[in-house]
């Protein structure tokens, strides 16, 4: 019906919408020639930080198989086994707060400042002592 009142549609309404809208019209527009704000992991390497701690490595050479790291672990991320002299970590049940570190008698464990990369199933990584 021409002419008809329609409430919340009138020609005010939709400057006054219009009007609203026009602060994000300028970072919006700025948007489309800057670098993107995020990256595509794991596509692009992840930017290094001090603060990251990264993950738990081992020296299985000096590995002496006490299995202090293991009964220290949180999460019980890691299992030591003497017969088969291995040392096993469960990168997804690790939560990377170093007690394993820490607790070693023989130093053999560190945190190397890299992420482990992203995987769709849980995987171990497994240390065996070669002597
Ligand atoms: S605490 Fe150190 S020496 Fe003992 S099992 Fe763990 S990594 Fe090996
Ligand atoms: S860093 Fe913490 S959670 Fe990870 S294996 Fe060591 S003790 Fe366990």
């Amino acid at each position: 019906m021409k002419g008809a009142f329609v409430p919340g549609c009138g020609p005010d309404t939709a400057r006054a919408k219009f009007m609203a809208y026009l602060p994000f019209l300028k970072p919006v527009i700025k948007s489309f020639f800057k670098k993107p704000a995020t990256q595509s992991y794991p596509f692009a390497p992840m930017p290094k930080d001090d603060l990251v701690r990264g993950h738990v490595e081992i020296d299985a050479e000096s590995c002496i198989f006490c299995g202090i790291c293991a009964r220290k672990c949180p999460t019980a991320a890691i299992a030591t086994d003497k017969n088969e002299k291995s040392w096993t970590i469960s990168r997804f049940a690790c939560i990377v707060c170093s007690a394993c570190c820490e607790a070693c008698p023989k130093k053999c464990l560190f945190m190397k400042k890299e992420l482990t990369p992203a995987s769709e199933v849980k995987t171990v990584d497994v240390a065996i002592k070669n002597a």
